[in-house]
């Protein structure tokens, strides 16, 4: 490689971040991750301190950000991104979402770098349009629980579009479907964990509501390569990344249960706990510009994706 390109990217400890890491490291970039580790995890990154290509900074990005040297792309991921921790962390989640993402555009913008933003399936808010297509606008309750998430990236996808337009900033946004895979938290709330963490211990796994709620949940791998082809990609405007393969909350848990079984012989039991406010009913991404314009879609289905992430997890008991 002629020029060794230099990538940054916020929120790199946490679970996609560091991911994401692992992938441009691989593909020869010299790898920057911020993070406060707020949610995120230096285990996550352990194995790459020592690797002449990465190099680690602990800071909060809602504070100015200082970087040595040529930067050539910013990958915005700094944020809580479970239910419970944005519950948990709602003023700190609204300001990475703007105050962070305005000082990720600034570095972006010095160092004249092509940003991408971390949105997320979230901006559609409880959809009344159902699979998800880009052009839908959402239905989000600003003041609800969820909206200090919500609004947060809606105002981070409208003030990197704002850079892109006033400042010609070469931008990206990727609005990200339900992701999972090793490295996750265990104890972050998100349905995957629980219900994992719950099984292989032997505890009840709680559906919220009845379980007839939908997602579509996508593994890690696929997503890193989604994201990898939409920052080279020449697409300016969000796209969904996410697999389309839907399923009920209720036949997740038992899918989990059932791969729990087969390697522990333990049989979990499901109870039922109240919906938390304002829960999408459906999520579904329609992926049809991802596409077309990036040749990209998900390979690992769910069978395979919940097999190697329930294993990570058992072995790292
Ligand atoms: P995560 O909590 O594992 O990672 C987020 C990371 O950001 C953590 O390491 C955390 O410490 C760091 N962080 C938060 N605030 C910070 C700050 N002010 N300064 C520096 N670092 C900070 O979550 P994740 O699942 O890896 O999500 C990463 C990104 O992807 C988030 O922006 C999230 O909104 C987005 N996203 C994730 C999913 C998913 O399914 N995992 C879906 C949609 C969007
Ligand atoms: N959920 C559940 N039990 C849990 C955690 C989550 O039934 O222990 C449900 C939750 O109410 C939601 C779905 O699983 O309907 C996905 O939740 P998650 O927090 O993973 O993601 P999000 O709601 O942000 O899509």
């Amino acid at each position: 490689m002629s020029h060794q390109p230099t990538t940054l990217i916020t929120g790199g400890a946490g679970f996609l971040g560091s991911h994401l890491c692992d992938r441009f490291i691989d593909e020869g970039h010299r790898v920057i991750a911020i993070d406060n580790f707020i949610t995120g995890n230096p285990d996550n990154i352990a194995h790459l301190f020592g690797n002449k290509n990465f190099k680690f900074i602990k800071h909060d990005v809602t504070e100015f950000i200082y970087v040595e040297g040529d930067v050539d792309h910013i990958l915005h991921f700094a944020s809580p991104a479970s239910p419970i921790d944005y519950l948990n962390l709602p003023i700190q989640t609204l300001k990475v979402g703007s105050l962070g993402t305005h000082k990720a555009l600034g570095l972006a913008k010095a160092k004249n770098a092509r940003f991408l933003l971390a949105s997320t399936s979230e901006v559609y808010g409880d959809p009344l349009e159902h699979p998800q297509k880009e052009t839908y606008w959402g239905n989000v309750n600003p003041i609800g629980f969820r909206g200090v998430y919500d609004e947060a990236k809606r105002f981070a996808e409208a003030i990197t579009m704002a850079y892109q337009r006033y400042h010609h900033l070469e931008t990206r946004i990727v609005r990200i479907f339900n992701t999972y895979g090793p490295r996750m938290r265990l104890n972050d709330g998100r349905a995957l964990p629980a219900f994992v963490d719950a099984a292989i211990n032997g505890r009840p796994m709680t559906v919220f509501g009845d379980g007839s709620q939908t997602r579509s949940f996508c593994y890690v791998s696929d997503l890193v390569e989604g994201i990898y082809r939409l920052l080279l990609s020449e697409e300016t405007e969000p796209v969904n990344i996410g697999n389309p393969s839907e399923i009920t909350i209720l036949e997740f848990a038992n899918e989990v249960k059932s791969i729990v079984q087969n390697l522990t012989g333990k049989d979990a039991e499901i109870t039922f706990k109240e919906l938390p406010a304002d829960d999408p009913k459906v999520r579904q991404p329609n992926i049809a510009k991802a596409k077309e314009k990036l040749g990209w879609e998900p390979k690992i289905n769910r069978e395979e994706g919940l097999k190697k992430t329930i294993d990570f997890f058992y072995n790292s008991k």
